[in-house]
């Protein structure tokens, strides 16, 4: 490798041609040889990922021929004679990875439904070419609608809902809250709290996502809720705090490495608390300004009310040996 910035979804170093594949166990973006094999530093090889033409997936799988943990997860995808779903497929496929080393770099273990069928998760990545999809999740299954990869279509239901961020990553942090409430506080000796920060969780759903759509969001709803989606029903509350939580941490994690964040990590910080206010309320709203400057609307559209901070402090204490 010549030592040029290597980007982490690229398979091929642009600057001297050399083959790249993302190490899982490594955290990091290594060369391959002209087989496609890497030998990690206990002495074994690696190899691509047998999708990477089909989905554009970059990391490395453990045997020749076969797929990656990341691939491993998707029990779904579009079948070989759905040519719009297939050309939709890689995006939501790069999500899901990048969703996959936001919760290996915060130490959240991901099991598959291979390894724990009842608790594990896995991903339906669905093309809503012949049918009906709606995204969501249950029991450890994420749906996701690939429509969502299409921009216009994307923001055109935006605009509809009146959301201010709607990204098909956005999607995926925001479902795996759903799980990660399902596996870390549902049945937990935490559910106590979440329900004083969130709401009582066994609220009828349905009759709460109807008067959501009959009556809208409750007067003030800034002074408590990170957006509107999240006063739907407790659930959707943590799901959408989440993936603030998500958002935050990878951004200034990526901030940092090229330079514009003082910290990298929640590490770094006393608490969730301060990382919010000490760096990344500065750093969110300096590339807002940035944004700006190229007639952009702002990268980070949302204001932080004190009760989210409390949610976002509960939701990183969540984090195994934090
Ligand atoms: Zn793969
Ligand atoms: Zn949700």
């Amino acid at each position: 490798m010549c030592g040029n910035a290597l980007y982490f979804e690229n398979s091929v170093c642009l600057s001297c041609g050399t083959g790249l594949g993302y190490s899982r166990d490594e955290a990091d973006i290594v060369p391959v040889d002209g087989y496609g094999r890497y030998v990690d530093a206990a002495g074994l090889i690696w190899h691509v990922c047998r999708n990477l033409n089909l989905s554009g997936c970059t990391w490395l799988a453990r045997f020749p021929g076969g797929q990656c943990s990341a691939c491993d997860l998707t029990r779904v995808r579009p079948n070989d004679a759905d040519a719009k779903g297939l050309s939709q497929f890689p995006v939501a496929e790069r999500a899901k990875r990048w969703l996959l080393v936001d919760l290996d770099r915060l130490g959240f273990p991901v099991v598959g439904k291979g390894e724990d069928a009842t608790y594990g998760l896995c991903f339906d990545l669905l093309s809503s070419v012949a049918e009906n999809v709606t995204i969501g999740h249950a029991d450890g299954v994420i749906t996701m609608d690939l429509a969502e990869s299409d921009d216009a279509y994307r923001v055109r239901v935006q605009e509809q809902l009146g959301e201010p961020y709607r990204t098909m990553l956005g999607h995926f942090r925001h479902e795996v809250g759903h799980y990660m409430e399902w596996r870390l506080v549902e049945g937990t000796d935490r559910i106590a709290e979440a329900r004083r920060l969130f709401g009582d969780e066994t609220a009828d759903y349905q009759a709460e996502i109807d008067r959501h759509y009959s009556q809208g969001p409750p007067a003030n709803w800034w002074e408590r809720y990170i957006s509107t989606y999240a006063t739907m029903h407790p659930y959707e509350d943590f799901a959408e705090t989440w993936a603030h939580f998500l958002h935050m941490t990878d951004t200034v994690e990526t901030a940092h490495i090229y330079g514009l964040a003082r910290t990298g990590g929640i590490q770094d910080s006393p608490s969730f608390r301060a990382f919010v206010t000490d760096t990344w309320i500065p750093l969110s709203t300096a590339l807002n300004m940035v944004n700006r400057s190229m007639g952009k609307a702002d990268l980070y559209p949302f204001v932080i009310p004190d009760p989210v901070l409390d949610k976002l402090d509960f939701i990183a204490s969540l984090r195994p040996g934090s």
